[in-house]
């Protein structure tokens, strides 16, 4: 069964972003498994909120938030001359990204208000002083290989006994993608024995917190 309504589906997949409807499904597959009562979701990288509305409809089901951290000014692989520049993101005053209108515009057309809560800021500023277990945690955020460290180092930790770690663009084979994700937060977590891998979908990894 589909963990996501018709509508719902169709509204992750017509949003803009990184995230193919497969690995979407298996990532709102995952949360819908987690007990809530441990604590609430959270992704690092959001960009035009295409993930989140893959999770929003889980959190809102289990009546809980789905906190959306990023600065929404684009990753080192989003900025102009790289490869997944998109030019009509940068805001023209200021001369940088900016993905939060257009996260804030496909939130409220999902109807996903009051569940996907936007953080805006640096992530591994924000996990420093984060103190709330979470049931979930989805890092997707950027692709360098310090950002990907500094990610998995202030975020694996705040996942609660029981919870899931989904982890996006792990490539075990340097010939399909980069490798952070993979070598910085899918490897270490794994040596780290604290998670256990539950599902591999596409380059989605899912880990539970033993
Ligand atoms: N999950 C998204 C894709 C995320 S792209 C989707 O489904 O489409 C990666 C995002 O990580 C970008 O929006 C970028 O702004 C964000 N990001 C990169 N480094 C960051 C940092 N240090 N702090 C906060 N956000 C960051
Ligand atoms: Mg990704």
């Amino acid at each position: 069964m589909s963990p996501l309504g018709g509508d719902e589906r169709a509204a992750a997949e017509a949003a803009r972003g990184f995230m193919p409807s497969a690995e979407g499904l298996a990532l709102a597959e995952a949360a819908t498994s987690v007990d809530p009562a441990i604590g609430p979701f959270l992704e690092v990288g959001s960009y035009c909120g295409k993930s989140a509305c893959y999770l929003g409809p889980v959190a809102k089901r289990h009546r809980t938030l789905l906190f959306c951290v990023d600065h929404h000014r684009g990753s080192e692989e989003n900025q102009q001359g790289w490869e997944w520049h998109e030019p009509d993101l940068v805001d023209p005053e200021v001369g940088k990204m900016d993905t939060l209108p257009t996260f804030r515009k496909t939130v409220h057309d999902a109807g996903l208000e009051g569940v996907v809560t936007a953080v805006v800021g640096d992530s591994p500023a924000i996990a420093t002083v984060w103190a709330t277990p979470l049931s979930f945690l989805f890092i997707d955020g950027g692709h360098g290989t310090e950002p990907a460290r500094m990610d998995y180092e202030g975020w694996a930790p705040k996942v609660a006994v029981g919870g899931l770690f989904a982890i996006h663009d792990v490539f075990p084979d340097p010939a399909d993608g980069g490798r952070p994700p993979y070598e910085q937060i899918y490897q270490p977590a794994m040596a780290s024995g604290l998670f256990d891998e539950v599902s591999a979908t596409g380059s989605l990894r899912v880990l539970r917190r033993r």
